[in-house]
């Protein structure tokens, strides 16, 4: 989960990394009053989970509460990169004397973490990583050891950071470090990373990925989820306990084990080039054991997608002997009644197979289709999806 800037600082103050005075608002009204509080210069910011807000017109800096007013104004309901701005953060205005760039991140192909620093940070960071590389300085840490004061010097002193910042950057490192492994992080960035004119480092934008698998030890987490903006159908399979992601295409998909459901995606959206174009719905994968109420759920959540034209699902008898599944298939039917109403193709193989066929074909549901191969089953489903 992406969060906003706004609890990315919330997180950054929990864990005593510098950050200035900011409060949030929704309306003009609010962004004024917020200002009135804070006092002096504020910065107007977008809250959109983008980046480039600044380059947008999405960040203004405000003279007085009556400017802040006028500048939330104008970014409230801006769009930026398809991102219609709901909210503003107001923060107290920093007088920046340098930018500087931190990020700590998940590094998969390492399998480490991995720290970025460069004292060239600012709105054109992704400029200096191409053009001038040498500028950022990238260092291997070790989940083991994470970010000790030593490696904390060892980071400063190879990205270059001035002498009389190095120690503020460093407590600034260890504190990061302390938000990337406490909060479950995979992505902790700060840019800029500002030193201001009286010579003080503070994070004056912060952007922060947490794991979702670490959810179950995050309690706090939860109420930073933004509602309004998951998917629908996204929170109701969340809801059933369905590992459900929706695609915009219009074959529903429904599998079990996540490795068949991506050849399954594949397979569909390549048959599905033949009828212009025709692409998977949405990935689901319904795991080893299902029962019929899991088909149903399924079933259900996939019907329910306006998008979906046809549905394929592909099951391979493995742990779950497939008259099993055709028997939760045609269960799910009867308890969907007339909320199903879009053909399924199903594909059946593995352990049963032949007395899994044989349950379909003697309910003869005027929904269902079995099909022989995996390849015959998505070029049926895309063909019906097209028609
Ligand atoms: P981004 O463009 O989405 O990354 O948004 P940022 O929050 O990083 O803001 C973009 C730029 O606005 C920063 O790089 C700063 O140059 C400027 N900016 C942000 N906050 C302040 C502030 O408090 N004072 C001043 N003078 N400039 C700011
Ligand atoms: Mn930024």
């Amino acid at each position: 989960m992406d969060l906003f800037e706004y609890q990315a600082r919330d997180l950054f103050e929990k864990h005593g990394v510098p950050v200035l005075a900011a409060a949030i608002a929704t309306t003009p009204d609010e962004a004024q009053a917020a200002a009135t509080a804070i006092g002096g210069r504020v910065v107007v910011k977008a809250q959109v989970k983008t980046g480039g807000r600044g380059k947008a017109g999405g960040v203004k800096l405000a003279e007085n509460p009556a400017d802040a007013r006028a500048c939330a104004n104008s970014i409230l309901g801006m769009d930026i990169k398809g991102h219609t701005v709901g909210t503003v953060m107001i923060a107290a205005a920093a007088p920046i004397e340098a930018e500087y760039y931190l990020a700590i991140l998940l590094d998969r192909s390492n399998r480490s973490f991995l720290v970025m620093a460069s004292v060239s940070g600012g709105m054109d960071i992704e400029e200096v990583a191409h053009t001038a590389p040498e500028k950022l300085a990238k260092i291997a840490v070790s989940a083991v050891d994470g970010i000790s004061p030593a490696k904390a010097k060892e980071i400063v002193e190879a990205a270059k950071f001035p002498i009389d910042v190095a120690d503020q950057v460093a407590d600034v490192l260890l504190k990061l470090w302390d938000v990337f492994q406490s909060e479950d992080a995979t992505l902790v960035e700060v840019n800029p990373l500002v030193k201001t004119k009286d010579g003080r480092v503070i994070a004056l934008d912060g952007k922060i990925t947490l794991d979702d698998n670490a959810e179950f030890r995050q309690p706090d987490h939860g109420a930073l989820v933004d509602h309004a903006a998951t998917n629908v159908l996204e929170a109701a399979a969340k809801e059933k306990n369905l590992n459900y992601v929706k695609l915009d295409g219009e074959v529903g998909i429904i599998g079990n084990g996540a490795g068949l459901v991506m050849s399954t995606l594949d397979v569909v959206a390549y048959a599905g080039a033949k009828y212009g174009g025709v692409r998977p719905a949405n990935f689901l994968d319904i795991g080893g054991g299902a029962s019929a109420q899991i088909m149903a759920d399924g079933l259900s959540i996939i019907l329910g997608d306006p998008d979906v034209k046809s549905v394929f699902v592909n099951v391979f008898g493995g742990i779950t002997s497939c008259d099993a599944v055709a028997t939760g298939i045609v269960q799910a039917l009867e308890l969907l009644g007339p909320k199903a109403t879009k053909p399924i193709v199903v594909r059946l193989d593995g352990n049963n197979v032949a007395e899994g066929r044989a349950i379909l074909a003697k309910a003869a549901h005027p929904l269902i289709e079995s099909a022989e191969t995996m390849d015959g089953a998505a070029d049926r489903a895309a063909e019906l999806a097209a028609k």
